[in-house]
C-alpha cells in the first residue's frame, strides 16, 4: 500500500490559442474538467500501475469536492482518511492549455489548507510501505516523515515550486535522508541556477537525499543515487497536454523503486509512463502497467 499526502483539486481546463491581456476576452475552443492535485494524481497513477493506493488530504463539503472524491473512489484509491473541512471550498485549478501543449495554472488551494500536521496520525498510515509527499508544506512533510519512521515506510517528496521557492536551506531540512526527491527543471534551477547533469549531482549531495530525480520535460530526466548519475532522453511523442506528467513520472518511478528495480529501469519506466500521459488530455490520464510495458516493447 502506497499513501500520498497533499492536494486534491477540481481542475477546469480551457484550451486556448492565445492568452488574454487586461480587459481582453479570449475564447477557449475546448473545455474539459476533472480531478487534479498532485498528490491525488499520484495516487491514481499508482493505482493504475496495480499498487494499492491511499490518498490523504482534505476537501470542502461542496459538490466539487464530492465529484473529486468520487473520481478517486472509481479509480480504486482508498479515500477513507480524507478530511472534510465544513466551511471551506474544495481546491480548484484553472488550467490554460495552449495549442503547443504548454500550460498555465491558476490555483485556489481552499480546503487543501485545512489539512494540518495533527491530522496525520499513525493509524491513517497503517499497512503503508511507502509515503509520497506531494506538498510544499514543510510542517506536513516533517510530520509525515516522523510517521514514516514509526511505521517503517520509505518516503519520496515532490514539493513542486512551492517548496523550491522556500530556498535551498528549507529544501535541505526536509530532504535529508529521504529515499527519493523529485523536482522539475525549473525547481532545480531555482535552487542551483542549473539543471545539467553535474548540477544535479552536486544538488543531490547537498540535499543528502538518497536519490534525486530531476525531470526535464521534453528532454527526459536525470537521476543520481549517490553512486550512479544517469540521464535518459524523453520518448518522442506528440504532446497534447503535459498536466500531471511529473505525477505520472513519479508514480511509475516509485512503483519500480518498490519492486527493487535499479535506477536505469526506474528512469526508463517512468519516462515511458510520462510520455504516454502527455499524449492524452487531463491530469489523470496516466497509463496502466500493461500500456507502459507495451510502449517499451514497441
Ligand atoms: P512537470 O510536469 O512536473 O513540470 P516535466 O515537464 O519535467 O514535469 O515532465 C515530466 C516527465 O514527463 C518528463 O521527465 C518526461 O518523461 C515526460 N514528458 C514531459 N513532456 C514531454 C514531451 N513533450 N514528450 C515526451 N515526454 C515528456
Amino acid at each position: 500500500l502506497v499513501a500520498s499526502v497533499g492536494n486534491l483539486n477540481f481542475d477546469v481546463y480551457l484550451k486556448v490559442g492565445e492568452l488574454p491581456g487586461v480587459d481582453e476576452n479570449v475564447e477557449a475552443f475546448d473545455l474539459y474538467t476533472g480531478g487534479g492535485g498532485s498528490a491525488a494524481n499520484f495516487a491514481v497513477a499508482v493505482a493504475r500501475l496495480g499498487l494499492g493506493a491511499r490518498f490523504i488530504g482534505a476537501v470542502g463539503e461542496d459538490p466539487l469536492g464530492e465529484m473529486a472524491l468520487r473520481e478517486l473512489r472509481e479509480e480504486g484509491v482508498d479515500i477513507s482518511h480524507v478530511k472534510r473541512v465544513p466551511s471551506a471550498r474544495s481546491g480548484v485549478v484553472v488550467v490554460l492549455v495552449h495549442l503547443d501543449g504548454s500550460k498555465r495554472m491558476l490555483s485556489y488551494r481552499g480546503a487543501n489548507l485545512g489539512l494540518s500536521p495533527s491530522d496525520l496520525t499513525v493509524e491513517k498510515f497503517a499497512g503503508v510501505r511507502h509515503i509520497h509527499l506531494a506538498t510544499g508544506r514543510v510542517e506536513i512533510i516533517a510530520r509525515a516523515r516522523e510517521i514514516a519512521r514509526e511505521v517503517g515506510a520509505t518516503v519520496s517528496i515532490d514539493g513542486g515550486t512551492a517548496l523550491a521557492k522556500k530556498g535551498l536551506d528549507v529544501v535541505k531540512s526536509v530532504a535529508e535522508g529521504v529515499d527519493v526527491i523529485f523536482m522539475n527543471r525549473a525547481e532545480a534551477r531555482l535552487l542551483t541556477g542549473s539543471s545539467d547533469k553535474s548540477a544535479v549531482k552536486k544538488l543531490a549531495e547537498e540535499l543528502k537525499a538518497r536519490e534525486l530525480v530531476v525531470t526535464l520535460g521534453p528532454e527526459g530526466a536525470v537521476a543520481y543515487d549517490g553512486a550512479r548519475l544517469l540521464q535518459v532522453d524523453a520518448f518522442r511523442v506528440d504532446a497534447v497536454d503535459t498536466t500531471g506528467a511529473g505525477d505520472a513520472f513519479a508514480a511509475a518511478y516509485i512503483a519500480m523503486f518498490l519492486q527493487g528495480r535499479d535506477i536505469y529501469e526506474r528512469l526508463l519506466f517512468a519516462n515511458a509512463a510520462a510520455a504516454i500521459k502527455v499524449t492524452r488530455p487531463g491530469a489523470r490520464s496516466s497509463p496502466r502497467r500493461w500500456e507502459v510495458v507495451a510502449f517499451l516493447e514497441s
